[in-house]
């Protein structure tokens, strides 16, 4: 069942309580006042796992969605868009997110990985409705004249002309200014214990008080796995551990982002492309971040010059198929659930496409497939 837009909050109550303030509970709450909604965000504390402060910062398109088309066509919808949020972004925050979409490069280090890679890519795109999709192969040769500073270990890429990137916690701090300067009232240090369905709306709880609103909308990255039973909704997601590398500032050499590396705006280069399945652990890891090291050399031999300024890990929120999960709670409606690991990619979407129809009171048909249903339905197949 859908619900109705929303009859006018009671004074001094939100329209909307978005629960989480990552990059997604942020996307979300932008958007929503950008559709006219009053809109409080409560959040934790800084001490919270928090994969928005630790990411990767690529607008990614290029491999999203082998087993599921729609994820391809939301992923490259966003990046679409990006442009225009980041204008958007400019105009109502004052910040620059350093966005660009030149196309991704996926390096390869042996022929055995390029074949991988290349015929993965081919079934994805040989899927229904990806017609539109363009991406090449690329052999040693044309990737030197196109990435002239690549080592000679590289025997090949991909390349898609829909990827880009952008400064993430340049994105970070615009969501939340623009979120401010649209009224958005963010409280930190206030994290939900208990939803309960009352009175048509939601009662939300914590030990800061109760807050109560006719939506509620769960964007509290792995903190959904708890909440989302208390009205009605599913939302499986576990971490998967990623491990940063990021070097001194050096001049400009890579006008490209890569899948694994990538230069910042800022002029440092970030190596990251491990995932590890090692629960709510966000250690780093010498022998992780050695091989991830020692790829990123052969890749670019200069590296080797650089000094490293500091390595992290943060916690993505997985699903178990690794799709997003949208869904309004069927026996509480007015209750939405917005969970993916690549909140920074489907920003665009999350602000332009979900939030607006979502304060509508349905959800778009482009998400229908990314209901958490498909989980049963393949449980009881
Ligand atoms: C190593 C790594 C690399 C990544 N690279 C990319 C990339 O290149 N491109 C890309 O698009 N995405 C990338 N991501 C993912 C992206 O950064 C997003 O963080 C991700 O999509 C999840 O965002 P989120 O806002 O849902 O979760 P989070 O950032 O975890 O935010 C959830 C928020 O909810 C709060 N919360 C939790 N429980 C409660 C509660 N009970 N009450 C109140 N608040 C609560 C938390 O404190 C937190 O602030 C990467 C992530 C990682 C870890």
């Amino acid at each position: 069942m859908a619900k109705g837009p929303a009859p006018a909050a009671p004074a001094g109550e939100p329209d909307a309580v978005v629960i989480g303030g990552g990059v997604v509970g942020g996307a979300m709450a932008l958007g929503l006042a950008r559709s006219g909604a009053r809109v409080a965000i409560l959040d934790e504390g800084d001490d919270a796992f928090r994969a928005s402060r630790g990411n990767f910062a690529l607008v990614w398109v290029q491999s999203k969605g082998l087993g599921m088309p729609e994820y391809a066509l939301w992923s490259r919808r966003s990046a679409d868009d990006w442009g225009t949020l980041a204008d958007l972004l400019r105009t109502e925050s004052g910040i620059d997110v350093a966005h660009s979409q030149p196309g991704g490069f996926m390096l390869c280090l042996s022929e055995s990985e390029l074949q991988r890679r290349a015929e993965a890519l081919h079934r994805l795109h040989n899927q229904p409705a990806m017609a539109g999709f363009s991406h090449e192969v690329l052999d040693h040769a044309e990737t030197k004249r196109r990435l002239p500073a690549i080592g000679k270990d590289v025997v090949g890429a991909l390349y898609s002309p829909h990827d880009g990137h952008v400064n993430s916690l340049k994105l970070f701090r615009a969501l939340r200014e623009a979120c401010l300067r649209r009224g958005v009232d963010y409280r930190p240090n206030h994290g939900v214990d208990a939803i309960e369905p009352a009175g048509g709306g939601f009662a939300i709880r914590g030990p800061w008080g109760e807050m109560r609103s006719a939506r509620v909308v769960l964007c509290a990255g792995l903190g959904n796995a708890r909440l989302a039973p208390m009205v009605g909704l599913d939302a499986p997601v576990r971490p998967s551990k990623g491990q940063i590398i990021v070097t001194e500032k050096t001049a400009p050499f890579l006008d490209h982002p890569m899948a694994t590396l990538r230069q910042t705006d800022e002029g440092g280069v970030m190596i990251g492309d491990s995932q590890e399945d090692r629960g709510f652990d966000t250690s780093v890891s010498q022998p992780v971040l050695s091989v991830m090291a020692e790829r990123a050399v052969r890749m670019f031999p200069r590296l080797a010059g650089l000094n490293v300024v500091r390595t992290w890990s943060a916690l993505r929120v997985m699903s178990p198929d690794g799709f997003p999960i949208y869904d309004q709670s069927f026996a509480h409606p007015g209750a939405f659930v917005v969970t993916c690991h690549s909140g920074v990619t489907l920003a665009a979407n999350h602000v332009l496409t979900l939030a607006p129809a979502l304060l509508a009171g349905r959800l778009p048909e482009a998400v229908s497939r990314f209901s958490a249903r498909r989980f049963h339905v393949q449980a009881s197949a």
